[in-house]
């Protein structure tokens, strides 16, 4: 498979060459490439960093990949109002060095920022380890500089904290999987540097109770940069796979806790009452955590899995966080039941279950059957319960027939027509999102 036929969905089916990979180094050339392929209907794949996890990038219809690899710069720091302009491909650890020597922070954080482009994280509206604290990545965007499906260059949003001039357009292109434009530049919200970081581990005897302990941190009025879990299954093989020893106890359950803030005495009060919460849930042991350790262990899940069974689904369901331990048990008794090895990480502040399906050695027949059935029923409870397909990672190629049948039939017929609007001809990231 070669580098522009896929992404980090661990599916070789998923994988598919374009007739040509293009590398544009600016937005007229962009520009010039899409009026074309839109005269001759062929197809465009907007391509970042290929870090995806649902198929996005794959060209499935063949037609131009348009990588925005060489949009590498970082245009502007405005430290009186609190924004960056950066390119789309500049890459996410490269934003979040360069904000942090300018005295600020850039909230933005997936597990991937190392690798992934800004771009895709604009496009996938990418979640990450802050969100509960300062939301998602569109929370972080005041503007973008877009390449519309008729080769159009439009300014969308600006340079303002806040905008109710007509529809949200800039809302619409975030999260929109390069299916309704190409972004090509970005104005990021910067907020003051916090000083002081405290992570905490902690150790429960069962999923139930750290389940229960996730809401009532929460509604302690305690607001963690980051809360997340792994399940004893992941931290094993995150272990393995980093060749690091993590406090361990078998069965246990596992919350990462951090917090971040200016006031010390503050964060040590949160810190106390994190303390007496968890212990009225039933915890083991809560220690002060080495974050380098930890989030290694945390953020290499995705590639743990991988390592252990290199083919996997990666399912990103998000549910309202009363039903966290109840979806979570769901899964696990199914991947029981059909015999397959389920590991649940993910962000529990965020309701996000990032539940891997290992395919082991199931042959590719049996693996097929077992996938749908388990998509099925784990989808139809999760919709049951308030909760959606995707929380970060998006719909891609991977969860468009998902889409089809668990979103509302109104809603679908919006996105649709929204698409045939923006894109008469649907060129852009065909067969993603939406099928027609
Ligand atoms: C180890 C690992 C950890 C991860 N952790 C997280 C996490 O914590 N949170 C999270 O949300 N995701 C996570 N991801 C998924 C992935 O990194 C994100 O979806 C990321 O935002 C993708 O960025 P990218 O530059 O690689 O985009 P790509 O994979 O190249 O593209 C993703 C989608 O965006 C579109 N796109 C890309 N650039 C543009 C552009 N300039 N204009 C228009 N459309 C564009 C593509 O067409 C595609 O549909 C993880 C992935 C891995 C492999």
């Amino acid at each position: 498979m070669g580098p522009y036929t896929h992404d980090e969905t661990a599916d070789p089916e998923l994988a598919h060459h374009p007739e040509v990979v293009l590398l544009p180094e600016n937005t007229q050339q962009v520009a010039e490439i899409v009026k074309l392929a839109n005269h001759h209907k062929l197809p465009i794949v907007p391509r970042g960093a290929g870090t995806g996890l649902s198929g996005g990038i794959v060209p499935k219809f063949g037609g131009i990949v348009i990588s925005l690899e060489r949009f590498d710069k970082i245009i502007e720091i405005d430290s009186e109002n609190m924004f960056m302009t950066v390119e789309a491909g500049v890459i996410t650890e490269r934003v979040q060095e360069a904000a942090n020597r300018a005295g600020f922070l850039y909230a933005g954080d997936p597990c991937s920022g190392h690798s992934s482009t800004i771009g895709g994280n604009v496009a996938t509206n990418a979640g990450g380890n802050k969100v509960l604290k300062y939301g998602s990545t569109r929370r972080q965007v005041y503007g973008l500089e877009v390449v519309t499906a008729e080769g159009d260059i439009v300014f969308l949003g600006g340079k303002c904290m806040k905008d109710s001039t007509g529809y949200s357009l800039l809302n619409l292109i975030i999260g929109s999987e390069g299916t309704l434009g190409i972004i090509t530049k970005v104005i990021l919200k910067l907020q003051p540097l916090p000083s002081h970081r405290v992570d905490l581990l902690a150790i429960f005897p069962d999923r139930s109770s750290a389940m229960q302990a996730v809401p009532l941190i929460l509604q302690k009025g305690i607001i963690p940069a980051a809360l997340e879990f792994m399940d004893n299954r992941a931290v094993q093989c995150c272990e393995e796979y980093i060749g690091e020893k993590l406090p361990y106890r078998k069965d246990a359950y596992y919350l990462i806790v951090t917090l971040e803030g200016d006031d010390e005495g503050f964060l040590e009060g949160q810190m106390a009452l994190i303390d007496e919460v968890c212990r009225d849930s039933g915890v083991i042991e809560i220690l002060a955590a080495d974050p380098r350790r930890i989030w290694r262990a945390r953020r290499v899940f995705a590639e743990a899995s991988r390592a252990r069974s290199p083919v996997y689904s990666g399912e990103d369901l998000v549910v309202p966080l009363s039903a966290l331990g109840v979806i979570i048990k769901f899964i696990v008794d199914r991947g029981e039941e059909y015999g397959v090895t389920i590991h649940c990480a993910g962000h529990a502040g965020d309701g996000n279950v990032h539940a891997h399906i290992l395919k082991d050695s199931i042959n590719d027949d049996n693996w097929r059957q077992i996938l749908l059935a388990l998509h099925d029923q784990i989808y139809k409870k999760v919709y049951s319960l308030g909760g959606k397909l995707s929380g970060e990672h998006g719909i891609g190629y991977k969860r468009v027939k998902l889409l089809e049948e668990f979103c509302h039939p109104v809603e679908l017929k919006m996105m649709k027509a929204i698409k045939q609007c923006l894109d008469p001809n649907l060129i852009l990231n065909p067969g993603k999102v939406l099928q027609f």
